[in-house]
């Protein structure tokens, strides 16, 4: 069951118009966002290489720091823009973007575990 039969009436556009963006250096890898997420548009994963190499030095640290677990964006054509996940996150590591702007869906790679 997707949490969208928990919170099915406060979506607030088209599905995909907007997608939201996770700050890679500012996720801490807790969750909240997927908890709060009403139609599954986040999952948590490991950052691959690609995402590590972006990450600032502070955002190494941290990213070392909690395993190198952040929130993906795994069903962006999904998201209504509803903002839970950004109301959720403590460390406001989300934004949402127009989606021609927006990144694409991220591959099940950057969500796997690298062992
Ligand atoms: S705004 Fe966030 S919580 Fe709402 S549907 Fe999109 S990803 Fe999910």
């Amino acid at each position: 069951m997707t949490n969208a039969a928990l919170h099915p009436s406060h979506c607030r556009q088209a599905p995909g118009l907007f997608i939201p963006r996770i700050n890679r250096n500012r996720c801490e890898g807790k969750g909240p966002c997927v908890e709060a997420c009403p139609l599954d548009v986040l999952a948590m994963g490991l950052l691959g290489p690609a995402e590590r190499s972006g990450l600032s030095w502070v955002g190494r640290i941290k990213a070392l720091a909690h395993g190198h677990r952040q929130a993906f964006v795994v069903r962006p054509e999904a998201c209504a823009a509803c903002g839970d996940c950004i109301r959720a996150c403590p460390k406001h590591a989300i934004t949402l973007t127009r989606s021609s702007t927006a990144a694409p869906s991220e591959s099940a790679q950057d969500w796997s575990d690298p062992q």
